[in-house]
């Protein structure tokens, strides 16, 4: 529930306007009580701050020791400590034209809360012109605090509470964009690129429109294409493969650990060794159209998966490329923010790959992606490759390419939350820390192995079984909580690669692992009282 308070209740609150101070005050208390937002307008200043001077004014008239300045000095005071705990609604141009309507004052407030998803919000005010003329839209203190009590639900991602600690940032970032017009490649991208390098330390940062294009950019950066093989984790979102096979080269799946459910690097080079060799005796791979032959493919790069936010093996996984001459393309759509060794993830291969989709530890509010290289030859080829293969000049083509470019807007907003995102990632590894402390029992627990962190994309848990996990999705569906499977099926056996002829058993840790795991809600403001209440609700399921 949003409530944007008018400034009748403003006045009774600060001003303690007797009678009606008492239910003012609680309708925000009863607001608040419930998770509820309570909102002021912005083109009110004036009038709150008018509006309370004079109600001071009236109460003190008889007082001849308190001066004008005494009272203009209160009343500020007063409005500053109200508004310290309330957000702001920034006025919009659209709520400006309104002075056709009978009240025109009114009349911009309740086109203010149509910012509001429809209905969710209301005008808090005991002013009965008001109330008659939207009964709709506003709500009267005594009204409202008969409203019975919504039941809390705990988010899955909580994207709204984010949004609360920035809003000032993001809307002055986004009224930027709109005032100087650069909608592409505008200012906030090259500072979005240069934040991000020293993030990551890497040298080069070259954004894009979402995680996907980022890894095609980075796969065609390398030279990928028909005949190679990419090798890749099965356990993953679809996008990892898609890309290799889009450009018309074959993923080669490579089974994953079943401790951190990244690619593993024994069955790496087994896989490798295989490719090798053409000879699938050694590991699973790609069987031929019409034979049951494997494919002759030139074994070309591998893109591990930081998956659930964990950066993979990559000391081990870059011996194994290195003696191959491999390509390293780290997938760490997930992982932005998480460390191996000291170093930060984005920064582990040839090549690092993130995306900005809007759940993932540093989300927009759209699709964007980053690609990150110390390679500076690599560096001008993926920004040649962006923007649709530019050679010297906008209409010189050195090559194929794609339209890969971050939105303005999306830097913007990025920028916004980037400045907090350290601060969110401490809070997401305290949350995990404290569902891992509680959990011990039962169940298999995320496990980060010593000198890595994770940003803690997900937190996901093994079930014993199938069934278990069905239980236990019911057992927290029943009190309200969201959880969710990733990933229901592991790649190679997905219908669009069914091409690529692999049988299911040929990635048993994947199989018992898309079966069994599933994710609790994990977000940076996760509360702990909110973390026993999924707590209690496994334990049900546990029985
Ligand atoms: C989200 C994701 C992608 C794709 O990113 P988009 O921005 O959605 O295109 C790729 N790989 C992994 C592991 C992901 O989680």
């Amino acid at each position: 529930m949003d409530l944007l308070i008018n400034i009748d209740i403003v006045l009774d609150v600060c001003a303690e306007r007797h009678p009606h101070a008492e239910a003012s005050a609680a309708a925000l208390q009863h607001c608040r009580k419930q998770g509820g937002r309570l909102w002021l307008y912005a083109g009110s200043v004036q009038g709150l701050e008018t509006g309370l001077f004079q109600e001071l004014a009236r109460q003190k008239a008889e007082d001849p020791d308190v001066s004008r300045d005494q009272l203009l000095e209160q009343s500020r005071k007063m409005l500053q400590s109200f508004a310290a705990e309330i957000n702001w609604l920034a006025a919009l141009a659209a709520e400006g034209d309104v002075f056709s309507a009978p009240d025109p004052a009114g009349e911009q407030l309740i086109r203010a809360l149509d910012r509001f998803p429809a209905e969710s919000a209301r005008l808090l005010t005991r002013d009965r012109r008001l109330l008659k003329t939207y009964p709709q839209q506003t709500i009267s203190p005594d009204e409202f605090c008969r409203l019975p009590a919504a039941d809390p639900s705990i988010p899955f991602v909580d994207l709204g509470a984010q949004q609360e600690a920035i809003r000032p940032e993001l809307e002055a970032n986004i009224h930027t964009v709109l005032h100087h017009g650069r909608f592409i490649m505008g200012p906030e991208v090259g500072q979005l690129e240069q934040r991000l390098e020293a993030f990551t330390r890497t040298r080069h940062c070259i954004t894009c429109s979402s995680g996907t294009d980022a890894l095609l950019m980075a796969l065609m950066a390398c030279g990928i294409g028909p005949g190679d093989a990419v090798f890749t984790s099965p356990f993953t979102f679809f996008a990892t493969a898609e890309v290799i096979a889009l450009l018309g080269a074959t993923p080669v799946f490579v089974d994953i650990d079943p401790i951190t459910f990244n690619l593993d690097p024994d069955k790496l080079e087994s896989a490798v060794q295989g490719v090798l060799k053409s000879d699938a005796s050694l590991y699973p791979l790609p069987q031929n159209q019409n034979s049951s032959r494997p494919q002759q493919l030139r074994a070309k790069a591998v893109i591990p998966v930081d998956l659930f936010g964990l950066p993979s093996d990559y000391d081990r996984i870059n011996t194994i490329a290195g003696q191959h001459a491999l390509w390293v393309i780290e997938d760490a759509a997930q992982s932005l923010g998480a460390t191996y060794h000291g170093r930060q993830a984005g920064s582990l291969g040839h090549i690092g790959c993130t995306s900005f989709f809007p759940a993932k530890p540093l989300g927009g509010y759209g699709d964007g992606g980053a690609v990150f290289t110390d390679d500076q030859s690599l560096a001008r080829d993926l920004q040649s490759i962006r923007v649709h293969g530019t050679g010297s000049d906008k209409y010189d083509n050195a090559r194929i390419g794609i339209n890969g470019r971050m939105d303005t807007l999306q830097a913007a907003v990025l920028l916004a939350k980037l400045d907090i995102f350290p601060q969110e990632i401490k809070r997401r590894q305290e949350a995990a820390e404290r569902y891992s402390k509680l959990l011990k029992a039962g169940l298999q627990t995320p496990c980060v192995p010593p000198g890595l962190s994770s940003v803690w994309a997900q937190y996901a848990l093994l079930a014993r079984s199938g069934e278990h996990r069905q239980k236990l999705q019911q057992a927290l569906q029943a009190r309200n909580i969201p959880s969710a499977i990733y990933y229901p099926k592991p790649l190679h056996v997905q219908s669009a690669f069914a091409s690529l002829g692999y049988q299911p058993g040929d990635m048993p840790v994947s199989e018992d692992c898309a079966e069994r795991i599933f994710s609790v809600p994990m977000h940076p403001y996760l509360r702990e009282e909110e973390q026993n209440t999924v707590l209690e609700c496994l334990r049900e399921g546990m029985l």
